[in-house]
């Protein structure tokens, strides 16, 4: 496969689209990660972990990564044309684990990327899927017009929650003292979280308090499915 085109999507964050040919043979489903070797120079051979963050075709993927170190800082210095490898497809994030009618999405950061790809071809009526995105400042979200316009198309209830952290261990943006209770705050969002399947995706500090918060909101165990963006 080849680098199609690297689109700026906040600072220091780029979506990549690769191209190739009979890419459905793969049977990968939206949700799921590869291991990516991008062979733009000597140190090629370290892989990364990057998850789809648009739902996969025939002959393209695409991936959205945040530079954080040295590979994923190189990463978003990539050019058209440069030559990709990858492994995989990996990770259980995906429809396959759906138990409920009813879908809530949660994202921290940069662990939006599987939610996008998941709202845009996961089986869901209007109404049926709610997206809660945590983000530190405006100007790191990403894909904002895109899940408008998914949010548009298949009616899903989008919530933007931007705002530095208000502990290490809440999943919530700092604000009012009233709204310590992180369990009871999610509740208050989504009331009928505990019918519906929560799928999670961020740093996993910020996956342990959702998970926290949402059995003590009353979801089942079963029905949390989570992937840490960890490394
Ligand atoms: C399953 C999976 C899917 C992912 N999907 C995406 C995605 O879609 N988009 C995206 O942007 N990122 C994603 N990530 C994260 C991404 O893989 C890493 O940010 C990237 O590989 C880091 O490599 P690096 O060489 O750039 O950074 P490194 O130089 O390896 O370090 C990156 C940062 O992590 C810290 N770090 C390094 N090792 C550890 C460790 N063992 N424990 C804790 N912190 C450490 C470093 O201090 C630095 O701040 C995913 C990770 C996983 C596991």
């Amino acid at each position: 496969m080849r680098v199609e085109s690297v689109v700026t999507e906040a600072p220091g964050v780029v979506s990549i689209t690769v191209k190739g040919h009979r890419l459905d043979k793969m049977k990968t489903a939206s949700g799921q990660f590869f291991i990516w070797r991008f062979l733009d120079g000597p140190g090629w051979s370290r892989g990364n972990p990057y998850t789809l963050s648009a739902a996969p075709t025939h002959d393209r993927l695409r991936i959205t990564i945040k530079a954080a170190g040295d590979g994923s800082e190189r990463a978003v210095q990539l050019t058209p044309g440069t030559r990709v490898l990858i492994e995989g497809p990996y990770g259980t994030l995906t429809a396959r684990r759906r138990t409920q009618p009813r879908m809530l999405l949660i994202a921290a950061g940069i662990g939006i990327t599987p939610m996008r790809a998941l709202l845009e071809d996961t089986p869901y009526a209007p109404g049926e899927a709610t997206l809660i995105y945590r983000y530190s400042e405006a100007q790191h979200a990403v894909f904002v017009d895109e899940l408008h316009a998914i949010a548009a198309r298949r009616g899903v209830e989008l919530i933007f929650l931007p705002g530095p952290r208000r502990a290490d261990t809440s999943w919530q943006a700092a604000g009012p003292a009233h709204l310590d209770d992180d369990a009871q705050v999610l509740k208050d969002i989504v009331p009928d979280l505990a019918h519906r399947d929560i799928y999670v995706c961020g740093p996993p500090d910020r996956i342990t308090a959702v998970r926290k918060a949402a059995r003590g909101a009353g979801a089942h165990r079963d029905n949390v499915h989570t992937e840490e963006f960890a490394w």
